[in-house]
């Protein structure tokens, strides 16, 4: 079993920690939020009292933040008490320019490094079943799975460093297209006096049928045990989508990329924001199109 260092034990990283724990792993986490730290602490990973405390002699490092400036101030702060051979493991949603810049000056103290970002959200974080979409080398992938497997049911391998990012937020651009395509078809044919429920059948059985449609229908009370039927509350907040959706448009402009259908779901999930639901499930842009 491995020494793992944890850093930002929040939504997401609290129970991956956990998880970590169970599978037998020696965990130190830190934690800006004392309240954090003592989730994980009563399942039995040991705190440390600062970043650098926590990756003293760890094997591995993952670190769980909110955004690229807190993964770059981190790991400046911490690359100097990493040890040699350890793999260092981001797990947060960043920018891929953000996580090849870090990959690269770890890399130049002679550090691993993968990016990992996740899809799946807390209910997969909690349950160990995320999906782990990595960037770096095939070696460094390998090895990765030592930590991987004890939170997450399927690990790909994207590319080099970077990759991981660029694959995550191509796959919730397309998502969020998807959910926005659908709210407006159920609403147009509810406008027009069809049943939602029937309509969504019609549509599973027909060319347009896709992941929100079956699984994360966003109109109320058509699924039973989704957010939609739930007053959108729990899955994956419009805040997160607005945040991926702007990495998207940066990465587009990098890359000279056309995307347009992406550039309309970040304005419409931006305003929805603006309105007052970033906290929300993200299927509960169907608002934006029903009367309701
Ligand atoms: P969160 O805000 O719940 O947790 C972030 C944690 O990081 C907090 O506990 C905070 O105190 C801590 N933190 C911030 N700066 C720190 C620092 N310098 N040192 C130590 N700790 C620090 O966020 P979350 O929902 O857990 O999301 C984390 C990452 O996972 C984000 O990049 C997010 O985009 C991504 N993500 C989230 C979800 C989701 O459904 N919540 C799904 C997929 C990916």
């Amino acid at each position: 079993m491995a020494q793992v260092a944890f850093i930002g034990l929040g939504n997401m990283g609290g129970p991956m920690a956990i998880n970590l724990v169970k599978a037998g792993h020696q965990v130190t986490a830190f934690d800006l939020s004392q309240a954090a730290l003592a989730q994980v602490a009563a399942e039995g990973a040991k705190v440390a009292d600062s970043a650098k405390a926590a990756v003293l002699g760890a094997d591995f490092i993952i670190s769980m933040l909110p955004a690229g400036k807190h993964v770059a101030g981190l790991y400046q702060d911490v690359a100097d008490a990493i040890k040699a051979d350890a793999l260092v493991l981001d797990c947060s949603t960043i920018d891929a320019a953000t996580a090849r810049a870090v990959g690269a000056s770890l890399a130049a103290k002679g550090i691993a490094f993968v990016d990992a970002p996740v899809s799946g959200g807390v209910g997969g974080a909690k349950a160990g079943t995320l999906t782990f979409i990595v960037g770096g080398s095939a070696e460094h992938f390998s090895k990765a799975q030592t930590v991987l497997t004890a939170m997450g049911k399927n690990l790909f391998h994207a590319g080099e460093v970077g990759a991981g990012q660029i694959a995550k937020i191509c796959n919730n651009m397309l998502l969020s297209v998807l959910m926005v395509g659908t709210s407006e078809a159920i609403q147009l044919g509810v406008d027009n006096g069809l049943d939602p429920k029937v309509l969504s059948e019609i549509m599973l059985k027909s060319s347009g049928r896709n992941w929100t449609l079956e699984l994360y229908n966003p109109c109320p009370d058509v699924l039973p045990n989704v957010p939609s039927s739930n007053d959108y509350q729990g899955g994956f907040m419009v805040d997160l989508m607005a945040k991926d959706l702007g990495l998207a448009a940066e990465c587009a402009q990098q890359s000279q990329s056309a995307t347009p259908m992406g550039a309309l779901a970040r304005n419409l999930y931006v305003a929805h924001q603006r309105q007052g639901f970033g906290k929300l499930d993200f299927s509960s842009i169907f608002r934006f199109f029903s009367k309701k």
